[in-house]
């Protein structure tokens, strides 16, 4: 199969240290054929990194070349539905880096890029392919804890101006959307909990700023149900400080099974019945694979603008309901 003419409009971090490994993988797949970026220095450094690739710095004339077939934005958050919508009415198919859109409204607009062009669209949210969830959701299909009823997933990290090559992009410091690094990196765990135990329909969160430096808000805990009946609390703590936790624990009605780091261990009433550490190169190839099936091979990629639109839903449903609190007051 023909390999897919490929431009890049972005090239910070997310061009860089992700996507460009996972697309030096897929040699036969994609040939990145132009790139883009408003400020001169990152295109020339990218274009250098890629051997000599052509740059453009206005992503239109990107957009206006015949040998870009297909785009990869990855671009500060709210420039996400333009370019995108630029990029259809190119005629071009888009892979867009999560979260789809910086609010709900531009979200649904996307939505409705589904039906209006026929080209592939997907949104470049990673956990979607993740293996080690992929290995989760097989033994939950194999009955290996018997029925789910429970999730719990702590995710403590420490992120901060000067540790953090993320917290110091301007866009993320004066965000343009709601709920900072809430968002930015909790839409991660919405999309894995969503594609492992199913829609997330009802719950509440607390939130909090904790690092005024790092945006709105940096911490939020939520309490949730799916509907495939399953309860839940995803912590995400984006400013502990002496202490760092990537932890799931889910409990079923035979047994349990723990996920640290990318160490996964079954659990029965015995104890342990079964450790593995499993390869994740946290998913960035595999999705790349899938927009190239959608394009190639015409099959429906996985992560749909719909289900972006899903995830975004239910991590600003999440942050919009810390106002709830005040009708649960114990009396
Ligand atoms: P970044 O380093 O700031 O990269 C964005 C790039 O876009 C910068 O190089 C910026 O140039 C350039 N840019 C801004 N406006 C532009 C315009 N109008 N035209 C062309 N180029 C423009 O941010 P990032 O960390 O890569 O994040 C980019 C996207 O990737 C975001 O959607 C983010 O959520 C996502 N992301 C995903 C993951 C993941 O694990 N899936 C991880 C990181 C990021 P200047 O810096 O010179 O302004």
């Amino acid at each position: 199969m023909k390999k897919v003419k490929l431009g890049i409009i972005g090239c910070g971090i997310a061009a860089q240290s992700l996507h460009w490994p996972a697309l030096q993988k897929l040699k036969n797949e994609f040939k990145i054929t132009a790139i883009c970026n408003h400020t001169e220095k990152k295109a020339q450094d990218f274009s250098k990194m890629l051997g000599g690739v052509p740059y453009v710095l206005d992503y239109h004339h990107l957009l206006q070349r015949a040998d870009v077939e297909a785009v990869d934005i990855a671009l500060p958050i709210q420039l996400n539905c333009q370019v995108t919508k630029d990029a259809l009415e190119a005629g071009k198919h888009v892979i867009v880096e999560k979260p789809l859109a910086a609010n709900l409204s531009e979200a649904k607009m996307m939505l409705d890029f589904e039906d209006k062009y026929s080209l592939v669209m997907m949104v470049a949210e990673n956990y979607r392919y993740r293996s080690i969830f992929h290995r989760v959701k097989n033994y939950l299909n194999q009955g290996k804890i018997g029925e789910p009823y429970a999730v719990f997933w702590n995710r403590f990290v420490f992120i901060d101006l000067k540790n953090n090559k993320y917290a110091q992009t301007k866009w993320r410091i004066n965000h343009q959307y709601k709920g900072g690094f809430v968002t930015d990196a909790g839409i991660h765990y919405i999309a894995a909990l969503r594609d492992m135990f199913g829609n997330i329909n009802h719950g509440i969160a607390f939130t909090r700023r904790v690092n005024p430096n790092i945006g709105e808000i940096d911490s939020m805990s939520f309490q949730f149900r799916t509907d495939k009946n399953i309860y839940g609390v995803l912590n995400t703590f984006n400013s502990s400080k002496g202490y760092e936790q990537d932890c799931i624990l889910i409990s079923g009605s035979e047994g349990s099974i723990l996920i640290e780091n990318d160490k996964l261990t079954l659990r029965s009433e015995e104890g342990i019945t079964f450790e593995e550490v499993i390869e994740d190169d946290q998913g960035y190839k595999e999705e790349f694979e899938d927009f190239y099936r959608g394009i190639r091979l015409g099959e429906k990629v996985r992560s749909s603008f719909y289900e972006g639109y899903k995830d975004l839903q239910v991590i600003m449903g999440a942050i919009n309901s810390t106002s709830k609190w005040k009708n649960l007051e114990l009396k």
